[in-house]
């Protein structure tokens, strides 16, 4: 239920809806508009008679939410939220250019990789020091010196740093060095992960489920969002399909979609959705003309030595090559980065 206070309501008066709201065992999430404010009350929805909290002086409108998320709900905020990560904004017009290797191997290849997409443009860096292989074979990544790695090159390069995290034993950890947890697509629907990190106030960039709906991703953000936690960005990545010439089916109409249902910025993981280095650019292109709030994208100095996701990485140089169209591309669109 969303519960709409008149613009000249006072202070008093929303104090007062609250603790109604609280009494009730219901929980209220505000939401502090240029305008007006608006209240979320997230709970058992039979406890609260609309009309009784209506006569509340203040009160304008209440409104039940009829979609199964509501904080992530367009009803719930009708702009774009924006959702700072470091210096760097995410939504409303601004955009996240993350890039960086799959995995965290040492520091000179991080540093080479960093500079270049700094240069390039890119204004978050990304690498994995905890991976979800698909072989417990495969190298797992470096752990805490990985960690420690990226925040050393995200200072030395002026970016804010994503990590994967995996597990709830590894917030405590992750959180000490980087300035934005990814939940990647096979834990997108780790509800008690979701909950610990709503527990905490970082930036969260939720990679869509292989298997996934839209409204299964924003049921994911709903988890986080209903903790306390407002800063989240979604991640549209390719969903599993009978196709097997990509690595998986990018689903570009998530993005408007998304916009159409939820205030929360979305960007596009064209890498992980095509797995193929001659698809990328295009799909980052559209992904930008859908609406898209940024693009996440893979780059190693040297893919054939990539120790994760190597014939999916761009080289620098293919990279730079790709920021400056898409520099242009955003402006034609009207937004920045
Ligand atoms: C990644 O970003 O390296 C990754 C593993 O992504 P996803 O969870 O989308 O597969
Ligand atoms: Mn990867």
């Amino acid at each position: 239920m969303i519960i709409v206070l008149r613009p000249d309501s006072t202070s008093e008066q929303i104090d007062h809806v609250v603790q109604r709201i609280t009494e009730l065992g219901l929980k209220p999430h505000m939401s502090r508009g240029e305008l007006r404010t608006i209240i979320g009350v997230i709970g058992d929805e039979n406890k609260l008679q609309a009309e009784p909290l209506q006569a509340i002086p203040g009160v304008e409108q209440v409104l039940p939410i009829l979609k199964p998320f509501k904080l992530a709900s367009r009803e719930f905020s009708r702009g774009d939220s924006v959702v700072a990560v470091g210096k760097v904004k995410i939504g409303g017009g601004h955009m996240a250019q993350i890039a960086g290797p799959c995995a965290i191997e040492n520091a000179p290849v991080l540093d080479e990789i960093a500079g270049h997409i700094k240069k390039a443009g890119a204004n978050i860096l990304r690498g994995g020091a905890f991976k979800p292989r698909t072989s417990p074979y495969s190298f797992q990544g470096l752990g805490e010196e990985g960690l420690k790695i990226l925040r050393d090159m995200g200072n030395k390069h002026d970016m804010p740093v994503v990590t994967e995290i995996m597990d709830i034993r590894q917030i405590a950890l992750v959180d000490r060095y980087a300035d934005m947890f990814q939940i990647g697509a096979r834990n997108m629907q780790n509800f008690d992960l979701l909950k610990e990190i709503g527990q905490t106030r970082r930036a969260v960039l939720l990679k869509r489920g292989m298997s996934a709906t839209v409204k299964d991703m924003l049921m994911s953000a709903e988890y986080v969002l209903a903790e306390g936690n407002p800063n989240v960005v979604l991640c549209e990545r390719g969903v599993r399909s009978f196709e097997d010439s990509t690595r998986n089916m990018l689903d570009m109409s998530a993005v408007p979609n998304v916009k159409s249902m939820s205030h929360l910025p979305i960007i596009v993981d064209p890498s992980h959705a095509t797995g193929r280095p001659d698809l990328i650019p295009s799909m980052a292109f559209a992904a930008v003309a859908a609406g898209a709030d940024g693009v996440h994208i893979e780059v190693h100095s040297c893919p054939e030595k990539a120790l994760s996701d190597g014939p999916q990485a761009l080289l620098p140089k293919q990279y730079a090559e790709l920021m400056e169209r898409v520099r242009r591309l955003a402006e034609v669109v009207g937004k920045t980065f």
